[in-house]
């Protein structure tokens, strides 16, 4: 589709179609001259991919649960949205949509149907019925600050047109999974508006282990388990959480007590 290659006047714009970007679509009081710009060729790719294919939502406890931040003003803020945005706001939101929830034995929150695409479905149709103009395949690779608004560039199809905006909405995601269009892109974006960027660290990784040991136990799963890492330069590491056992190693263990573990060096694990 070609779009105005005039200066378009929009009222909001929404860069980044995934979860926060979707639900955001949904909740908005207007939708007029309202858009959002998506890079890849369809909405919700790295949602349609969570909790392994079966779309992890929520845990029924997780109001309870303690949250970490290297600073006070973090933790503090990470507080104050779990405690506005609990789990229950979250069931009922999705189950507005039409989606049918269920928890496991671990208290953790699936759709019924253990597919995760049934989130990204109910939040795509939703965002349709709303009248909010989706484009896919649309990279934002500018964006500036002017009087009375934003200037976007956007990149589609080879070709580059610009829209000014009275608001935007960054939801353009983190660093994590490069694969599904968040390169990081977004932190630029915000640096360039003024915001702070704090360092980053990974903080859910793989594994990379010496395989001779791990490779015969591929697809085995311990739920909430514990490993000792021996890491390249000799240090020990004690980690908690579900292991999966992979052809590399050992998948998603989080690594918050220990931020510099790197996804590329060799590692030695045991897990009990
Ligand atoms: C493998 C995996 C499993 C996970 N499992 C779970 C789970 O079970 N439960 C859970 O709660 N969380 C899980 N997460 C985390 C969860 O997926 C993220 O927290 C969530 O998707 C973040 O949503 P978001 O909208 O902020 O960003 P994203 O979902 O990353 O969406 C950002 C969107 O912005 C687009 N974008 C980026 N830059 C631009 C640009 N310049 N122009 C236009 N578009 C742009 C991207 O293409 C992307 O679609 C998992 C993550 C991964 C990677």
């Amino acid at each position: 589709m070609q779009y105005n290659r005039n200066m378009e006047k929009m009222k909001t714009v929404i860069i980044g179609g995934g979860a926060s970007g979707l639900f955001l679509a949904t909740a908005l009081h207007t939708t007029e001259r309202t858009v959002l710009l998506e890079r890849n060729d369809r909405v919700g790719k790295k949602l349609s991919s969570t909790g392994n294919g079966q779309g992890n939502i929520t845990n029924l406890s997780a109001s309870k649960t303690p949250y970490f931040s290297s600073s006070p003003f973090g933790k503090k803020l990470s507080g104050d949205i779990v405690k506005e945005a609990d789990e229950n706001g979250l069931k009922e939101a999705f189950q507005d949509l039409g989606v049918l929830l269920s928890a496991d034995d671990r208290e953790r929150v699936y759709p019924v149907s253990r597919q995760a695409s049934a989130l990204t479905d109910a939040l795509r149709f939703a965002v349709s019925k709303r009248g909010v103009d989706v484009r896919l395949s649309s990279r934002v690779c500018d964006l500036k600050k002017v009087q009375n608004g934003f200037v976007l560039t956007v990149e589609h199809d080879g070709e580059t047109y610009q829209i000014h905006t009275e608001n935007v909405v960054l939801c353009a995601g983190g660093k994590a999974a490069k694969n599904f269009g968040t390169d990081g892109t977004a932190y630029e974006f915000a640096k360039g508006l003024g915001h702070t960027i704090t360092a980053l660290y990974p903080s859910l990784v793989q594994l990379k282990t010496d395989v001779a040991y791990t490779k015969t136990l591929k697809g085995i799963r311990i739920n909430d388990g514990g490993l000792t890492a021996y890491l390249p330069d000799g240090t020990q590491v004690a980690l908690r959480g579900d292991i999966i056992f992979t052809d590399y190693g050992v998948s998603g263990m989080r690594c918050s007590v220990f931020p510099r573990i790197s996804r590329t060096k060799s590692t030695q694990a045991c897990a009990c």
